[in-house]
């Protein structure tokens, strides 16, 4: 599989082509970002915590009838993955009350969501990724009906199976979010998850293990990454003394 050249570089993660033109080279850096980009900073080692990461959780979700766009890790920081047509649309799901759902309903932070919230937004930072609703969706023709259908019955699936995986890790799910492409006329699991795009705490201490730390300035950001992978048992590369 030879690499060729840059298709796009996001902010945390950079495409390539490769030789083959149903697949694509995703380049998991280093850089961290936070607000629609306004915040910006290189964390040693998160690019590979989050390659082995995605590797791990996209390799489960597959298994468990999740179809993924993910192929095979390919080297410490970069992936293969099927190259979708990607709907610019984010997918969130919540178990627990916190961020922008609070600020945006004044509901109390920490409360258990039950059924569990999903909600859509329109992938556009200039716009800060506003939420829409079904009939945006239908009306600016960014995803079909049965699109819809797909992408709500495969992130609440996947809320089942990680809910369950993160919980047997001492973890709560707090929420996520998820992107979707076509592929050969299937919808498919795209982008990445890792702790960059969900919110993981500790079930006992509800510590914050995720990118939040980032958000508010905690610290201790990858060694967070690298305590999840820990406990779920994702194997990392020794870090070199
Ligand atoms: P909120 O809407 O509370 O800011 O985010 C809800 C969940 O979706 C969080 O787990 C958050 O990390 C994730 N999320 C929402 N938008 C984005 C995004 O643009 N990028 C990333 N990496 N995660 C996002």
């Amino acid at each position: 599989m030879k690499k060729q050249s840059e298709l796009y570089s996001g902010k945390a993660k950079t495409v390539y082509t490769t030789d083959d033109p149903e697949k694509l080279i995703l380049h998991f850096r280093n850089d961290t970002s936070a607000f629609d980009g306004e915040k910006l900073q290189k964390l040693e080692r998160k690019g590979m915590v989050n390659n082995y990461f995605n590797a791990f959780i996209m390799q489960k979700l597959q298994a468990a009838g999740v179809p993924t766009h993910f192929e095979k890790l390919l080297s410490e920081d970069e992936s293969l993955v099927k190259k979708l047509d990607m709907l610019p649309i984010e997918c969130v799901v919540r178990n627990i009350s916190t961020g922008s759902l609070c600020r945006r309903l004044g509901v109390e932070e920490g409360l258990d969501l039950d059924p569990p919230t999903f909600e859509f937004f329109l992938k556009n930072d200039e716009l800060h990724d506003p939420m829409i609703n079904d009939s945006h969706i239908l009306t600016f023709k960014w995803a079909t009906q049965a699109e819809i259908d797909r992408m709500k019955e495969l992130t609440f699936k996947v809320n089942g199976l990680l809910k369950a995986l993160f919980a047997d890790a001492g973890l709560l799910l707090v929420d996520y979010k998820l992107e979707f492409g076509r592929y050969q006329g299937d919808l498919l699991l795209g982008d990445e998850f890792t702790p960059d795009g969900c919110r993981l705490w500790d079930a006992e201490t509800r510590e914050k293990l995720d990118k939040d730390r980032f958000r508010q300035g905690l610290g201790g950001v990858v060694e967070a990454y690298e305590e999840v992978a820990r406990r779920l048992g994702v194997e990392l590369p020794e870090v070199s003394a």
